[in-house]
């Protein structure tokens, strides 16, 4: 079905574009046509992250095209559907989506990766960009397998954070745990908390969960989360807290949610007797970390580096979000206009607020 609202190719939007390492502007650009299969949506909040601010500040991404249209979480409105597009969607209906999609099943040929079962590392992946603006067009595949319904009673905002607790849902899921396990969580922005809130409801009150951070307000929310205990490790020994907090000086997982190779360092010496590092928040390619081979083999040290989300991980965050298991409101700290977008990416980088969200004007 099409509709009938009239979007064109001559009618404008403003939307951001990225240029380059610290170059955002927002320009006139042509509200997208949907082509078979596709699905243009008016954003109604888009949510800005630390990934927004490292492919602002590093110009360049594996999953952005540069110069391109920016931002990759969002919610939103379907305004017209492309000819070929499946039945179940219409105009009008409220959707969120993620920001990728690999493989279909009945591709040809389905990638390596996805015959494998690893959908995260997809050789043909799509990612999706163009949530800081009024519009997005959604690519046919992404409208196949990573774009959901919301209820008429959800607002948008509940569910615009679907794709990076996907990222965190996809990571549990794979992270061998037992139910006495020690996990540390270095980190309480919005994913460690994410992080903290997940494992607590799946694996109940016996886990102990350690929620590590420089800022005592975040770690209040990680105990709200349901982290056991909140330490803030600015200027002290880690590993000294640990044993004062919890009887040992390491734990058995530790999750790197900071996304820095310093926190890696600490997360590694963190890493108990056959313990392991989850390797959780991205840093950029070329950055080396000498490893003790000799105490990793002896003690079976595991690094294990999680990344992205695969569609079932999606589908769940939808739902857990929909159905109000996530505190959202305790995330979202700020709302802004898009056109406020430059100081949005400011305050990420100032860890002032948890999560920003925009507003388009239509
Ligand atoms: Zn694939």
């Amino acid at each position: 079905m099409t509709s009938s609202i009239g979007f064109g190719s001559h009618r404008l939007m403003r939307a951001a574009v990225l240029h380059g390492a610290e170059d955002v502007r927002m320009e006139d650009v042509p509200i997208p046509v949907p082509g078979p299969g596709e699905v243009l949506a008016r954003v109604d909040v888009a949510s800005i992250d630390f990934t927004d601010r490292k492919v602002y500040l590093r110009g360049q991404h594996p999953m952005i095209k540069i110069p391109g249209l920016f931002g990759h979480e969002w919610a939103g409105t379907i305004v017209e559907v492309g000819p070929g597009a499946e039945a179940r969607w219409r105009a009008g209906q409220r959707v969120v989506a993620a920001n990728s999609a690999p493989c279909l099943p009945d591709e040809n040929p389905v990638c390596r990766q996805c015959r494998r079962g690893r959908p995260s590392m997809c050789e043909t992946i799509q990612y999706n960009n163009g949530a800081f603006a009024p519009y997005i067009l959604v690519p046919s595949r992404l409208v196949r397998i990573n774009m959901h319904e919301v209820p008429a009673d959800v607002p948008a905002e509940r569910v615009v954070l679907t794709e990076p607790l996907a990222c965190v849902i996809h990571a549990v899921r794979r992270v061998p745990l037992q139910l006495l396990d020690t996990v540390v969580i270095l980190g309480a922005g919005p994913m460690g908390l994410f992080w903290v809130n997940t494992l607590r409801r799946r694996y109940g009150p016996e886990l102990v969960i350690v929620s590590l951070d420089y800022q005592d307000d975040r770690l209040a929310v990680a105990k709200v989360m349901g982290a056991s205990h909140g330490l803030n490790s600015k200027g002290g020994d880690a590993r000294e807290l640990l044993r004062a907090a919890i009887g040992r000086p390491d734990a058995d997982v530790v999750i790197e949610s900071v996304g820095s190779l310093p926190a890696h360092r600490e997360a590694l010496g963190l890493t108990g007797r056959g313990g392991t590092l989850v390797s959780f928040g991205g840093v950029a390619a070329g950055q080396t970390l000498p490893v003790d081979i000799g105490r990793v083999h002896y003690e079976e040290i595991s690094i294990l580096p999680i990344y992205h989300h695969t569609p079932p991980d999606v589908a769940e965050a939808v739902q857990q979000l929909v159905a109000g298991e996530v505190p959202v409101e305790r995330l979202i700290t700020a709302r802004l206009p898009l056109s406020e977008l430059r100081r949005a990416l400011q305050m990420v980088g100032e860890r002032t607020t948890l999560r920003s969200v925009l507003i388009p004007d239509h």
